[in-house]
C-alpha cells in the first residue's frame, strides 16, 4: 500500500504575518491519515521550520541549484534545504520550465543534487494544452520521465515522487477528470515498471492542477493516484485540511 502524501506549493505567495496563522491552523489541523507537507518560499523555510516542527506536517522549498556551492549568485544550494530540515523540494514544476527554460537535462541535474543531498524530490512532469490537443499527452510526459529513468537511473525513483500536472490545469481552475489523470498515472507507472516493477509498485504519483476540495476525493480514489500537489488552494487553511481530509 502506498501511503497518501498531499504537498501544498505555495508559489511565490507569502508574508511573514500571513504565514504564522496559514502554518499554525495546518500544524495544529493536520492528523496521521497521510503525509502533508508545504514546499514554501526560501525565505519562509526557517518560520516552516520553527512552526511546523513536532507536527505531521512536513516543509520543502520549490526549487534547488543543481551546484553543490560556489559563485552562483541567487542559488539555493541542497545544504541549505537540509539546513532548515526540508524534506521536499519541487523539481521541474511547470512554471520553472516555461517561465525560467528549465529543460530535462538541468531537471536531472537537480534531481541528482537533491538525492544527494537527502532531500527527496517531487518531479513534476505534464503537456501544454497544445500538446494534449495534438495527442501528445503520452510522448510529452514519457519524454521528462525517461530522462530522469535514464540520468538518474530507476533507482532514484525509489527515494523521489513523481507528479503529473498538466500544465493546462494549472492555476486556471480546469481540473483534468479523474479518468484522464489516471490515465497519465497508469501510463508513468507503467513507464517505470519496464525498468523495476517494485520501485513502480512503490512510487508515489501526484496530481496536480486546480485540485480543490471538491474534487479531490474523486481524484484521489484514482488506484494510481496517491495523492496531491496543490496550488493556490493550500493557500488557504480550511481549504488544504479539506483537501487533506479527503484522503
Ligand atoms: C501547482 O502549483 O503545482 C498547482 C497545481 O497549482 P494549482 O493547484 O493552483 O493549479
Amino acid at each position: 500500500m502506498r501511503r497518501k502524501l498531499v504537498v501544498g506549493n505555495w508559489k511565490m505567495y507569502g508574508s511573514v504575518a500571513g504565514n504564522d496563522s496559514l502554518l499554525k491552523a495546518l500544524g495544529a489541523g493536520v492528523g496521521q491519515g497521510a503525509d502533508v507537507a508545504v514546499c514554501v518560499p526560501f525565505p519562509y523555510l526557517y518560520q516552516a521550520q520553527a512552526l511546523l516542527s513536532g507536527s505531521a506536517v512536513a516543509w520543502g522549498a520549490q526549487d534547488v541549484s543543481a551546484q553543490g556551492q560556489g559563485a552562483f549568485t541567487g542559488e539555493v544550494s541542497v545544504a541549505m534545504l537540509a539546513d532548515f530540515a526540508c524534506s521536499y523540494v519541487l523539481i521541474g514544476h511547470s512554471e520553472r520550465r516555461t517561465l525560467h527554460a528549465e529543460d530535462d537535462a538541468l531537471v536531472v541535474a537537480k534531481v541528482k543534487a537533491a538525492l544527494a543531498g537527502g532531500v527527496c524530490p517531487v518531479i513534476c512532469v505534464g503537456e501544454t494544452l497544445a500538446e494534449r490537443d495534438a495527442g501528445q499527452t503520452a510522448a510529452v510526459v514519457v519524454r521528462q520521465l525517461d530522462a530522469v529513468l535514464r540520468g538518474c537511473g530507476v533507482e532514484a525513483l525509489d527515494k523521489a515522487v513523481l507528479a503529473y500536472e498538466p500544465v493546462w490545469a494549472i492555476g486556471t481552475g480546469r481540473t483534468a477528470s479523474p479518468e484522464q489523470a489516471q490515465e497519465v498515472h497508469a501510463l508513468l507507472r507503467g513507464r517505470v515498471a519496464t525498468a523495476d516493477a517494485e520501485v513502480a509498485a512503490k512510487l508515489r504519483i501526484l496530481y496536480g492542477g486546480s485540485v480543490k476540495a471538491a474534487n479531490a476525493q474523486a481524484l484521489f480514489a484514482q488506484p494510481d493516484i496517491d495523492g496531491g500537489l496543490v496550488g493556490g488552494a493550500s493557500l488557504v487553511a480550511d481549504e488544504f485540511l479539506a483537501i487533506i481530509a479527503a484522503v
